[in-house]
């Protein structure tokens, strides 16, 4: 070969969403006729509810099909407002709302327009594996909060403090968390607004997983907490995880109107609007009856539990409660350093890779959410799958 493309250094050093990797390794074994079961991304096992698909078949027939806004529809926006106000009481304006294409465009839109060399970005252990690689890409440097299994994952106002520099600009705060299904209360999150009020700092607030929220427990909105917040939250969601709708691809934010305006611009020059159809599905999704919403969290609720009990079932493995998303976070420390069919395994990444190749169960290595000695497992899979899974973890611990 003469020549070969040079890639950028910022390019170069990306790692891969580990959970997408996890994911079409399990695909790739499938694809040759063998069965996985399949734990590994977190993504509703449920097929879209079919009232959201006919508003997106009725779109199409309409002639939605052109490009919209850059920032998406003003119905849409005016859905999404309607919705905040009626189940937080928070009054966002349409102006304050880029729709994108998923949470994590979203997400990348909010650090692009805010973060830049020299920022640093507080973000707790474990972490959602995108957001340190999109600071990166944006030139912020991500610093790390490590969290305490012993305090469920969660990150204090005194870690923060701890970890705060002259050029502290953002804190992520993922709520209910990917990967521990942790759950943030009302005290807890006043701490940490107070500390951002305090030193300054920005808070994207991840709350995609806000409708899935198990047992007595209860979701606060962070900016619900004080009026002050408003002005320097960047509130994440979308439909992808409450409605079982991952490939339609919406998400938005609610954030101050400039940051909003300028997160449209950067949209309208890099990926134009989000998909129209999905819009017009996405419209369904938040002002029709909410039922499927509620069929499909007892189905995660019913999951949540078997989960729990399997994990503490099997020999040296714990987790702590999930409050809400679909994820068990559980510890495999015990258990590196020895042999697995033959195998040594000493790391989370080893343990993933070799439960995928000795029992087709895929998971995803805690290494990759910057906490080894853990390992996630998604239990948006249906109950049978989650059944044989645990029994073949059970089997790949107890009877190496
Ligand atoms: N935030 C968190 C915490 C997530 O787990 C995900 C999962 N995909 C996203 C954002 C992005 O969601 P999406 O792009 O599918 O809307
Ligand atoms: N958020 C999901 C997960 O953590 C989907 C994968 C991804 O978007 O990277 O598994």
């Amino acid at each position: 070969m003469s020549f070969e493309i040079p890639i950028t250094k910022i390019v170069k050093n990306l790692s891969p969403s580990a959970t997408l990797a996890m994911s079409a390794k399990a695909k790739e074994i499938k694809s040759s006729g063998k069965t996985v079961y399949d734990l590994s991304v977190g993504e509703p096992d449920f097929v879209t509810p079919p009232h959201i698909c006919n508003a997106a078949i009725e779109a199409m027939k309409t002639g939605h099909t052109k490009y919209t806004a850059a920032s998406g529809i003003p119905e849409l926006k005016k859905a999404i407002v309607e919705k905040y106000k009626t189940d937080y009481g928070l009054e966002y304006n349409t102006n304050q709302i880029v729709i994108s294409n998923g949470a994590k465009h979203s997400i990348r839109n909010a650090i692009f327009t805010t973060i830049e060399i020299g920022n640093e970005v507080l973000i707790p252990t474990p972490y959602w594996v995108s957001y340190i690689e999109l600071i990166r890409l944006a030139g912020g440097s991500p610093v790390i909060i490590q969290t305490e299994e012993s305090n469920n994952f969660k990150m204090t106002a005194a870690q923060i403090e701890k970890k705060i520099t002259l050029h502290s600009k953002m804190l992520i705060l993922c709520n209910p968390s990917n990967p521990t299904g942790m759950l943030y209360n009302k005290n807890e999150l006043e701490a940490i607004a107070d500390v951002a009020l305090r030193k300054n700092l920005i808070i994207l607030a991840d709350e995609i997983y806000d409708k899935l929220i198990y047992g007595n427990n209860k979701f606060v909105s962070f900016p619900t907490l004080n009026n002050a917040l408003r002005e320097r939250t960047i509130l994440i969601n979308g439909v992808s995880k409450t409605y079982a709708m991952t490939g339609w691809r919406i998400g938005w934010t609610f954030s101050p109107e400039n940051i909003a305006k300028k997160m449209g611009e950067l949209q309208s020059q890099e990926t134009s609007n989000p998909c129209s159809i999905s819009q017009y599905a996405a419209l369904e999704a938040l002002t029709a009856p909410q039922d499927c919403v509620a069929e499909m969290l007892n189905a995660f609720s019913e999951r949540r539990n078997y989960v729990a009990k399997r994990i503490n079932e099997i020999d040296g493995l714990s987790c702590p409660e999930m409050g809400g998303a679909f994820y068990a976070f559980f510890n495999i420390q015990k258990h590196l350093g020895k042999k697995f069919g033959g195998v040594q395994i000493d790391t989370s990444e080893q343990f993933c890779l070799e439960l995928l190749k000795q029992k087709q169960v895929a998971t995803v290595m805690g290494s990759a959410f910057g906490c080894e000695g853990y390992v996630r497992a998604s239990f948006a899979a249906n109950i049978d799958v989650l059944k044989t899974a645990f029994d073949r973890i059970a089997d790949f611990i107890e009877n190496r």
